[in-house]
C-alpha cells in the first residue's frame, strides 16, 4: 500500500505541537519563540488547508491524488522542522547552543518557514480535476512565489522572536558565566573546557556577530574568538574515512557528536592566516554547504585540521548506486535544488563571495534525511551538501598534498574560458571574462552537474575521445552533454543557458534557484511536461 503523506504529516505537525506546549514546553531550552512562529504557522494556516482539502475532495468525491506528490514535499519539510524543534529540546542545551550556533541561526528557522509556506501555496493553487467549484479562489502559482524569499509579515514576526530568543539565550549564559574570565594560554581554558569557559566565550561570539551586523550583513572578516578552535587533544580519533580524493579523512568525535575530520600539513609559518581564514570557514553555516564545525591546529604535529559534517556518500557514487536506470525527474530536480541554494549562498557570502572553481559530483556529499525513512534515499530523498570550497590558502594547503588536483575528472567540468587558463585562477587571470565574471566558472559546473544528475552518468560517458580532443570540442565547438528525451523543455532550456560558452549569457544563481523552485513546483502540481 501506498505510503500516506497526508496523515504523515498530520502526525508530525501534532508532534510538533506537543513539543511546544504544555508541559512539554519546559523542555523546549533554545530558540523557543521562534518554534512557535514555525508550528503556529504549521497549525493555523497548513491545518486550515489541509483541512478544506480533505473536505472538498470528500464532498465531491473526488481523490486526492493531484494533491499527494506535494504532501509527500510538505512531509520533508514538517519532519525538518521537527528535528529543528527536538534539538532545541536538548537537555545539554549549552552544547546544541555551540553546535547550532544559536543566537544567529534565523535563517534555519527563515528556510522552513518559507518552505510551509511555498507547500500552503501550492495546495492552493491545485485546481483538482473534475471540480468546479473549490469554496475558496483559485491561486496563481508563479515564478515570484519561487525567490525564496519569507514574505514581510512573517519575517517580521520571526525577526521579533529571534531577537527575544537571544536575549534569553544571553541571559542563561551570563548566568553560566559567573565571573570567569577567559586565557587561552591557561589549561583550564585550553584544555579543560568548563561550562563557564564555553558560555564566556559563546557570549563573546554573540557579541562580535551584533558588531559584524552592524557594519553591514557582508563584514565577515572580524577574527572572532578561540570558541571553534579546539584542542587537538579533543578531538577523539576514530576510523579511517579515506584518502586521495578528499585529502585524509578520519572520522572524529566533537562536543558528544560524530564527524569527518580533514587533516592536512601547515608550514609553521602559517598559522596567523590559517587562523583567519579557519575562522571565516567556521562561520559558513547553510543547510547545502558542508559545514566546518571547528578546527585545530596541532603544533608539534605541525598539521591543521577541518572538523565538518560527517556524510555518507558523495553524488558521483550514490548515482552509481541508485537502483533504477536514473532517478525520477521530481527528486532530480529536488537534488539540483539544493545544490543552487548551496551555490547561492557561498557566492553571496564574505565581502567578495566565495568562488568554488571545482564545483563536480564527487565535491557534492549526500545523506539521508533525518527522521524522515519514508522519504527513502535511494530514490533521491536526500541532504546534499557542496563541499571542498574554501578560502585561497586552505585551499591551496588541503590540495598541494591531494593527488586529484586538475585531474582528467576534473577539466569535464570546467568553464570552456578556464580550460587552459588552469594556473591561473587564483591568480590576476589574463583572461578578460575570468576576470570580469569569476561567478560564471560555477554556474556551467552546476550544469554539466545537472545532466550527471539527469543521465546517472560522468559527462560524455559514452564518447571515445580522448580527454585533449574533448577539452578541444568542448572550448572550441561548443560539445556538452547530452540530456535525456524526456527531461522537461523548461529544465533543458534552464541548463543549457547555464552552460553557454559566453559567461556573461549564463544566469546567476539567485535566478537558477529561482527558476528550479518553479519547475519543482510545477511538477509537483502536476502540470510539467
Ligand atoms: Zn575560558
Amino acid at each position: 500500500m501506498a505510503t500516506n503523506f497526508l496523515l504523515l504529516v498530520k502526525a508530525a505537525i501534532d508532534e510538533a505541537k506537543g513539543l511546544t506546549s504544555g508541559e512539554n514546553e519546559q523542555r523546549l531550552k533554545l530558540n523557543i519563540l521562534q518554534c512557535k512562529c514555525i508550528v503556529e504557522k504549521l497549525s493555523t494556516q497548513t491545518q486550515e488547508i489541509l483541512n478544506s482539502v480533505e473536505s472538498t475532495c470528500a464532498d465531491s468525491a473526488v481523490p486526492f491524488e493531484p494533491y499527494e506528490a506535494t504532501f509527500k514535499e510538505l512531509y520533508r519539510v514538517v519532519t525538518d522542522a521537527l528535528s529543528l524543534i527536538k534539538d532545541c529540546c536538548a537537555e545539554k542545551w549549552l552544547l546544541t547552543a555551540i553546535k547550532q550556533r544559536a543566537g544567529t541561526n534565523i535563517e534555519d528557522f527563515a528556510k522552513i518557514l518559507y518552505e510551509i509556506e511555498w507547500c500552503n501555496l501550492i495546495l492552493c493553487s491545485i485546481n483538482p480535476r473534475k471540480l468546479s467549484s473549490v469554496g475558496r479562489q483559485t491561486v496563481m502559482f508563479e515564478p515570484e512565489g519561487c525567490n525564496g524569499k519569507l514574505n514581510a509579515f512573517d519575517l517580521f514576526k520571526l525577526e521579533r522572536a529571534s531577537n527575544e530568543d537571544r536575549e534569553s539565550l544571553r541571559l542563561g549564559l551570563e548566568h553560566l558565566r559567573q565571573d570567569h574570565v577567559c586565557d587561552n594560554t591557561m589549561e583550564v581554558c585550553l584544555r579543560f573546557r568548563s561550562d563557564a569557559c564555553l558560555a564566556t566565550q559563546l557570549l563573546e561570539m554573540l557579541d562580535k556577530w551584533a558588531a559584524a551586523l552592524a557594519d553591514g550583513p557582508m563584514a565577515t572578516e572580524i577574527a572572532v574568538p578561540s570558541l571553534w578552535k579546539v584542542d587537538p587533544r579533543d578531538l577523539h580519533k576514530g576510523k579511517s574515512l579515506g584518502k586521495g580524493a578528499f585529502g585524509k579523512v578520519q572520522e572524529t568525535t566533537w562536543l558528544g557528536e560524530k564527524y569527518a575530520k580533514k587533516v592536512f600539513p601547515k608550514n609553521g609559518n602559517e598559522s596567523q592566516s590559517l587562523m583567519i581564514e579557519s575562522d571565516i570557514l567556521t562561520r559558513i553555516c547553510h543547510p547545502n554547504v558542508v559545514r566546518i564545525v571547528c578546527w585545530s591546529e596541532d603544533k608539534d604535529k605541525d598539521n591543521c585540521s577541518l572538523v565538518m559534517d560527517l556524510m555518507v556518500s558523495d553524488l558521483s557514487k550514490f548515482l552509481k548506486d541508485v537502483p533504477t536506470p536514473r532517478l525520477s525527474i521530481l527528486p532530480a530536480v529536488g537534488l539540483m535544488l539544493q545544490v543552487a541554494e548551496g551555490m547561492k549562498y557561498l557566492h553571496g557570502r564574505g565581502p567578495r563571495g566565495f568562488i568554488h572553481r571545482d564545483l563536480k559530483s564527487l565535491n557534492i556529499l549526500v545523506r539521508p534525511l533525518a527522521d524522515a525513512p519514508e522519504l527513502k534515499y535511494h530514490e533521491g530523498y536526500l541532504n546534499a551538501k557542496v563541499a571542498d570550497f574554501g578560502t585561497a590558502k586552505i585551499k591551496d594547503l588541503s590540495t598541494r598534498y591531494s593527488t586529484q588536483t586538475l585531474d582528467v575528472g576534473t577539466r569535464l567540468w570546467m568553464a570552456p574560458e578556464m580550460i587552459g587558463n588552469e594556473d591561473d585562477i587564483d591568480h590576476e587571470s589574463e583572461h578578460d571574462s575570468l576576470r570580469k565574471l569569476p561567478f560564471k566558472v560555477d554556474v556551467y559546473s552546476f550544469a554539466i552537474v545537472c545532466a550527471e544528475i539527469l543521465t546517472g552518468d560522468k559527462p560524455y560517458a559514452g564518447s571515445n575521445m580522448s580527454l585533449t580532443k574533448l577539452l578541444k570540442q568542448i572550448r572550441e565547438h561548443g560539445l556538452r552533454p547530452k540530456l535525456p528525451e524526456s527531461c522537461p523543455w523548461r529544465l533543458a532550456f534552464l541548463i543549457q543557458r547555464c552552460w553557454e560558452g559566453t559567461p556573461d549569457e549564463r544566469p546567476n544563481f539567485s535566478e537558477i534557484c529561482r527558476e528550479l523552485r518553479y519547475i519543482k513546483g510545477l511538477l509537483l502540481r502536476g502540470n510539467l511536461c
